[in-house]
């Protein structure tokens, strides 16, 4: 039986002589293992259908251990995320942790359409990396149900937020009576929790109006990673840290 889905290319292998092993995202079935038959071949009709950061409208089938791509009709091939050093790894970021995060055949509109969204807004990026890195991570968290807590102790509900740190266990702020007794919390001063705060709401398209100093998203950025790998129960990022060695 036949079936029509979007999905985005999240990574790509080669399969014997002339095919492709594809990890989608996609809208109708979350992630997707797909085998994309004589891709390889130079006038297969699938080349520009199954390239990482490809958004198509695929025909598929199901098989024993695969879906098998029938056709595909491109949407955006964002290609320009291929053209810019600091969109491809960061955009290499954002398809790993779409795979990593994510369960087989487990669909999430959101997060489907906050990749589409992130995918975007980064081929038209040329600055501002980090900002839209952490506007990204904060809501793709929160859509796959670790939003953190931020407007009161995520430990005791208090309210007094004058001094706070961020606890990654407890998934938020939490209060300076809370934190005493908690040996894991990251340090939070309140630019930091203002930048995070303005960060989680703003729409991806929209943050390069917020003021917010460098050094900030840097301290709030370690501090996203950390959350995110210890939510998603990861050691680490590849892209990561390969765009690490490269600064
Ligand atoms: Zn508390």
């Amino acid at each position: 039986m036949i079936t029509k889905t979007k999905g985005v290319v999240l990574k790509e292998f080669r399969f014997r002589e002339t095919s492709k092993i594809l990890t989608l995202y996609t809208l109708k079935y979350g992630k997707i293992q797909a085998m994309a038959r004589g891709a390889y071949r130079p006038k297969s009709q699938l080349i520009a259908n199954t390239q990482t950061f490809s958004y198509n409208e695929y025909q598929l089938y199901k098989g024993k251990n695969f879906y098998y791509i029938n056709q595909g009709d491109i949407i955006d091939s964002f290609y320009s995320i291929r053209e810019n050093i600091d969109r491809l790894m960061y955009g290499s970021y954002l398809l790993e942790l779409m795979d990593l995060s994510t369960m087989e055949e487990e669909q999430n509109e959101k997060l489907f359409f906050l990749l589409l969204k992130g995918l975007s807004v980064l081929s038209k990026l040329d600055r501002g990396f980090v900002r839209f890195i952490l506007a990204y991570e904060l809501k793709f968290i929160s859509f796959l149900g670790y939003k953190p807590l931020l407007d009161r102790c995520a430990n005791c509900g208090n309210k007094d937020l004058n001094v706070i740190k961020f606890s990654i266990e407890k998934g938020g702020i939490i209060c300076k009576d809370c934190f005493r007794q908690d040996n894991f919390c990251e340090n939070m001063d309140s630019n930091m929790y203002k930048a995070m705060k303005s960060l989680l709401y703003t729409p991806l398209d929209e943050i390069m109006c917020l003021k917010i100093p460098e050094c900030i998203m840097f301290k709030l950025h370690a501090i996203m990673e950390k959350y995110i790998l210890n939510k998603i129960d990861r050691e680490k990022f590849n892209s990561l840290m390969m765009l690490k060695s490269m600064k």
